[in-house]
């Protein structure tokens, strides 16, 4: 079973994050005046550090820096973070903003644990591109079939419903890949 590392945070601190995050991107938008891709993950319920947060963010940012390298796009600059509310990292990448989502989409809809990744792109006027503009149906919920912001938004599931359904993941990419081990 997995490990908590760090305990559990309040809702002011997940959103003083995000605000955070916010500045930091502006400053990155004004210093290199390119889009900005931000990684998270999507870790439900009060506890954000888990034994295996560490290494499911290594994934991902790897799975970025080749992305972007197979395709000649310059990183201007790559910042990360491990605050308590969970690890995160915003990248200037010199490539068109809806090609990088392109990119994302595919990472996050088809590596096996992509599910547990958000990877957003902000444009240089400060614009989060999403699925429904360019008519990708939503993420899905981690648990049933409705979208996962309207699960979400009603508080569906409890806790441990999703934390399952997040262990059935890491299990599933485990016993493929052993890329967690
Ligand atoms: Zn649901």
């Amino acid at each position: 079973m997995w490990a908590e590392e760090r305990g559990p945070v309040a809702v002011e601190q997940i959103v003083a994050a995000r605000d955070r995050r916010k500045t930091a991107r502006r400053r990155m938008i004004a210093d290199h005046g390119l889009p900005v891709v931000c990684l998270t993950l999507v870790s439900p319920g009060p506890v954000k550090w888990w034994s295996w947060t560490e290494r499911v963010f290594g994934v991902a940012e790897a799975e970025l820096r080749r992305a972007f390298g197979d395709r000649g796009w310059m990183v201007r600059e790559w910042e990360d973070q491990r605050p308590t509310t969970g690890p995160e990292a915003q990248i200037a990448v010199n490539a068109s903003p809806w090609e990088i989502k392109r990119v994302l989409l595919k990472l996050e809809d088809t590596h096996l644990l992509g599910r547990l990744w958000d990877m957003d792109v902000i444009t240089t006027d400060g614009l989060v591109l999403d699925r429904a503009k360019i008519g990708i149906r939503p993420r899905r919920c981690l648990v049933c079939t409705t979208d996962a912001d309207t699960c979400t938004r009603t508080d569906a599931h409890p806790d441990d419903a999703l934390l399952k359904a997040v262990d059935q993941i890491l299990a599933r990419a485990e016993a493929t890949t052993g890329v967690l081990r």
